[in-house]
């Protein structure tokens, strides 16, 4: 288990417990000033035994027991819940009020076949732990649940001068994208590029593959080219050092960088820090994301050989997308 699942179960736990011990002063509280109410448990237990004793005397079979106890439990702890309203207090206000009904806030969903499954707060929560620098994280709207394939046309079939339609080739990209994202392994994982013009859908998918690393427990930084800049700038100028803003780009286990060659170059401080970034990220076996409109031959032209061949490194995947924009497509 990762980390940031570590962290988020301890985070839930803290406020498990703290929400326990609300409602038990706010029940406490109720009861004392109610008491002819507090009889809850009497009740259930009375009816229980009722069933057993109906039972043994022969008017109650065996099967017939378990239903005849279900019903009259739910009716008493509806009169009790109606006689509680009827002072003007909410029933559930006596009970903790779980931010996540479904696991009651404990991370885990017990399954029909008596194992247990992870529930997808705790899923949310440590892959909100993962994103380290909360101003550069993803959208969490845009995910591959959400991705929609039907956006991409069909038509021509194939593009001009290419090998698919547009549709038939955002097909092969999402799969590949997926797999990426499903399979990342800190360590194992190579660079990724996403190469092509506005508006095919680069910055979506790279927000897809993020939100779906940091749901695994990876550590994710999602910056724009051109913010990227500014704090190389700031630091290179001494006007700033965010410390742990470098830091995380420099550690976080998957680094996305979005519009790259959109940015404006300041030789010398933008080439020499993404090299070094793009260097030390790359010795450190620690990949990075890369979406740009820069073909390959225009990416050596702006950022130089030493930049390009370290981001296109021997297993790096390269996806280049092509056909129309559909930004504004129905
Ligand atoms: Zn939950």
């Amino acid at each position: 288990m990762s980390e940031y699942y570590r962290r988020a179960l301890r985070q839930m736990d803290i406020n498990r417990t703290e929400k326990i011990a609300e409602a038990r002063a706010r029940s406490d509280a109720f009861y004392a000033a109610h008491p002819q109410l507090d009889t809850l448990q009497k009740d259930i237990a009375a009816v229980t035994r009722e069933g057993f004793v109906a039972m043994r005397k022969g008017e109650l079979s065996a099967d017939a027991l378990e239903d005849f106890s279900k019903k009259r439990i739910a009716q008493i702890r509806k009169a009790h819940e109606d006689a509680i309203r009827a002072l003007g207090v909410d029933p559930a206000s006596l009970s903790p009020r779980w931010d996540c009904p479904a696991c009651e806030d404990t991370g885990y969903i017990a399954t029909e076949d008596g194992n247990r499954k992870m529930c997808i707060c705790l899923k949310q929560l440590a892959a909100a732990l993962a994103l380290v620098a909360p101003e550069y994280r993803p959208d969490p709207a845009i995910t591959f649940e959400a991705f929609d394939l039907s956006r991409f046309p069909a038509q021509p079939d194939p593009v001009p001068n290419e090998k698919y339609s547009q549709h038939a080739l955002m097909e092969k990209v999402l799969e590949i994208c997926k797999n990426y994202a499903e399979n990342f392994e800190r360590k194992k994982a190579g660079n990724m590029v996403l190469v092509g013009d506005s508006g095919l859908g680069k910055t979506y998918l790279a927000h897809c593959i993020a939100n779906k690393v940091a749901e695994k427990g990876f550590s994710v930084c999602f910056v724009t080219a051109y913010n990227l800049s500014n704090l190389m700038r700031g630091a290179y100028l001494g006007e700033s050092h965010d410390v742990e803003m470098e830091q995380a780009l420099l550690s976080c286990d998957l680094l996305v960088i979005d519009d790259l060659g959109s940015e404006p170059i300041r030789k010398n401080i933008n080439l020499e820090s993404l090299f070094s970034l793009l260097n030390e990220r790359g010795i450190a076996k620690r990949p990075v994301l890369v979406c740009s409109n820069l073909l390959n031959t225009s990416m050596r032209d702006r950022y130089g050989e030493r930049i390009t061949s370290r981001l296109m490194a021997d297993n790096a995947t390269i996806l280049r997308l092509y056909g129309s924009d559909v930004r504004h497509m129905k």
